[in-house]
């Protein structure tokens, strides 16, 4: 049987359209032997998608995708075989959830500047007992006809300098690994390419991130094409990083995003998950 890995998805725990359970199923019937679930600063989708994971026997690998803050700037860090119970990751996702649930509050208020009402109490209602994120006010801005598309939703009032974006503190990239090392976990940079970062700046961000103790970097995503893995790659070589797969999955609507439907990781770099070791979860 061949493994087909996909290491970064999202499920209703935070702003994924399928439920854990639902998720997995389609990993498995997409033909993906080991997945992680790595949601938005959260954890609480793991218990359900690790039951599913037993009866459809595909391996679910425990993840989370943290929210962090490096010289000003948000990186999303892919903690990969981390263990859910460890009290220090607990903790900070804690935290986290606190900046999420007030920077939510906060961008609510700026839409309400914009002459938008009724923002909080719908993304509430939508994220349900998950994380609220950006994308959640997307699709009430697309739903209440304010804009006709998610994308517009960031172009006109999310995305950064646009009238409705909030600047966030998260945890600190350094702390972030910390966590996820306590947790004993690998930490993966996620969607490098995605910060359009200059090459100088990659390269500042990637010999810290080794420094630290980032064990990783995404070198295929969902959406990467030859060029992007051959760039990524070269990164990953340099500054002696594994490289990692996932496909960012969020919603079966995004015909370009299939779970399990990533290039193969090029040979010559170490894979992330021959650093995975047995965590008792
Ligand atoms: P948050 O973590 O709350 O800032 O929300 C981030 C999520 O919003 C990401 O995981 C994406 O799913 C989505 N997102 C962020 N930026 C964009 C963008 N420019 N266009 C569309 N979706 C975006
Ligand atoms: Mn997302
Ligand atoms: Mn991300
Ligand atoms: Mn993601």
């Amino acid at each position: 049987m061949t493994l087909n890995y996909d290491l970064h998805s999202h499920s209703t725990a935070s702003d994924g359209v399928l439920t854990p359970s639902e998720l997995v199923i389609r990993a498995h019937n997409q033909g993906v032997t080991t997945l992680a679930l790595t949601d938005h600063d959260t954890i609480s989708g793991l218990n359900e998608a690790l039951d599913t994971a037993k009866s459809v026997t595909i391996n679910l690998i425990s993840g989370i995708e943290l929210s962090t803050t490096w010289k000003k700037r948000c990186l999303h860090i892919v903690g990969l075989n981390i263990n859910p119970h460890s009290s220090i990751l607990l903790e900070g996702i804690k935290q986290q959830q606190t900046i999420r649930a007030e920077r939510a509050q906060t961008i609510a208020l700026k839409l309400e500047k914009q002459g938008i009402y009724g923002a909080y109490k719908a993304v509430t209602i939508a994220a349900k007992d998950g994380m609220i994120t950006r994308s959640h006010f997307a699709d009430f801005l697309v739903k209440e006809n304010y804009v006709t598309r998610n994308q517009a939703a960031f172009d006109r009032y999310l995305g950064e300098r646009k009238p409705a974006y909030v600047p966030t503190v998260w945890v600190e990239l350094a702390d972030a690994l910390l966590w996820i090392k306590a947790a004993g976990g690998v930490a993966v940079l996620a969607h490098p390419l995605r910060y359009k970062m200059t090459a100088t700046w990659m390269r500042r961000l990637l010999a810290e991130f080794k420094e630290m103790g980032g064990d990783g970097i995404e070198v295929v995503t969902g959406r990467s094409n030859p060029e992007e893995i051959k760039l990524s790659y070269n990164y990953a070589k340099k500054f002696e990083l594994a490289g990692s797969v996932g496909s960012d999955f969020h919603t079966p609507k995004n015909q370009w995003v299939e779970l399990g439907r990533c290039y193969p990781l090029p040979e010559g770099i170490q894979a992330i998950w021959d650093l995975f070791t047995k965590n008792g979860n």
